[in-house]
């Protein structure tokens, strides 16, 4: 089905697709995330679920196919599954194409049925090493054993999973093969991405930084990796794997900018829409949503945004650049 309307940007990208943070709280604290010790937003300040599956819906209304909830840990929101619930009737009605979600895994065992009978047919599972005790380091709070509980659990719900990790030079770097190697040979797809400059945390970034470019040659040394046209709507890049007969997905904003054919906005729990990533450049919808019953505003509101959609962003990681890209953390926006 042709969407009723299509937001175009002022670069003629279509924006088709929107990530939805529900939350910025998390049970982990990843180390290239976030800070130990981090300040979240009062309880006050976030939408509630209906004001979130109204701005959903408008957006689907304005053309958006394809929705991905993300956070923080988007399992850890109270209730979150009435959201999924209500959001699922744009399946229904072939509003929507896709409706997805990007996960830590610790909830997974609890929820996944659910979300696969709410018609989630894939899900993102972040998971940067196999190793128990260095899981438990760069998440500082998880359990691997719960994230593995959790991939079970989705597979055994007939939920499509796919592998995320950040490429961390020196802590996850030498594991990645042996990682390519058993996500494959569960049947899911394996993306590496790159650490990118959002918002302070308590490490330097540049110690933790791998160019995927310098990744996929070590790979090649082992694999044979062809480019494949293989495409998900995100900006993943993906090459089928010869010996193992899976696919390995790239995500590389620092060598490779990907904002040519960026087709996302990113939906806050405040209700702020950022138009991109590397960018601070934000736009207020919870206003507009409070002000009026009607929806009038607030798509007026998303059209005045989206106008103003940057043509990229300016990540750079070196040891000259000492902050980050942006001040705000991946976890305001679940990436
Ligand atoms: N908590 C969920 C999770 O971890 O999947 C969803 C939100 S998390 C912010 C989304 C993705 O962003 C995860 O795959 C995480 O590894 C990644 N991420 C977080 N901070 C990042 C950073 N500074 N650079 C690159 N990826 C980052
Ligand atoms: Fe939480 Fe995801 Fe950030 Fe890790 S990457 S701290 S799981 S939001």
């Amino acid at each position: 089905m042709d969407p009723v309307t299509t937001m175009i940007d002022p670069f003629g990208r279509s924006i088709s697709y929107l990530r939805v943070s529900v939350t910025d709280r998390c049970d982990f604290r990843c180390t290239y995330c976030m800070a130990e010790d981090m300040t979240f937003l009062p309880k006050k300040d976030l939408l509630s679920l209906e004001e979130l599956d109204r701005l959903c819906a408008v957006f689907i209304e304005k053309g958006v196919r394809k929705l991905r909830l993300t956070g923080g840990e988007p399992l850890v929101r109270k209730n979150i599954m009435h959201l999924v619930r209500q959001v699922s009737r744009h399946l229904a009605t072939g509003a929507l194409d896709e409706l997805t979600l990007t996960t830590n895994g610790s909830q997974l065992s609890r929820y996944a049925a659910e979300l696969a009978d709410c018609g989630v047919e894939r899900i993102n599972v972040s998971l940067d090493t196999l190793d128990k005790d260095k899981f438990r380091h760069v998440t500082r709070w998880g359990d691997l054993s719960k994230v593995m509980a959790g991939i079970d659990a989705g597979q055994a719900a007939g939920l499509k999973v796919k592998l995320n990790a950040v490429a961390l030079k020196g802590f996850n770097e030498a594991e990645l093969p042996e990682m390519l190697v058993w996500a494959h040979g569960r049947g899911m797809d394996f993306t590496v991405i790159e650490t990118m400059p959002m918002g302070e945390i308590d490490a330097d970034r540049t110690d933790q930084y791998l160019p995927l470019s310098l990744l996929r040659a070590q790979l090649e040394r082992q694999f044979t990796l062809t480019d494949i046209p293989y495409r998900t709507g995100g900006p993943a890049r993906y090459v089928e794997v010869k010996e193992t007969g899976g696919r390995l997905g790239f995500i590389t904003p620092l060598t490779h900018n990907f904002c040519e054919s960026c087709n996302r906005v990113r939906l806050t729990c405040t209700g702020t829409l950022y138009m991109c990533l590397g960018q601070d450049d934000a736009a207020d919808l919870r206003t507009p949503l409070r002000a009026s019953e009607g929806n009038e505003l607030v798509s007026s509101a998303i059209d005045e945004a989206i106008g103003r959609k940057p043509k990229g962003h300016d990540f750079v990681i070196d040891r000259r650049t000492k902050r980050p890209a942006v001040g705000r953390h991946m976890s305001v926006t679940g990436g």
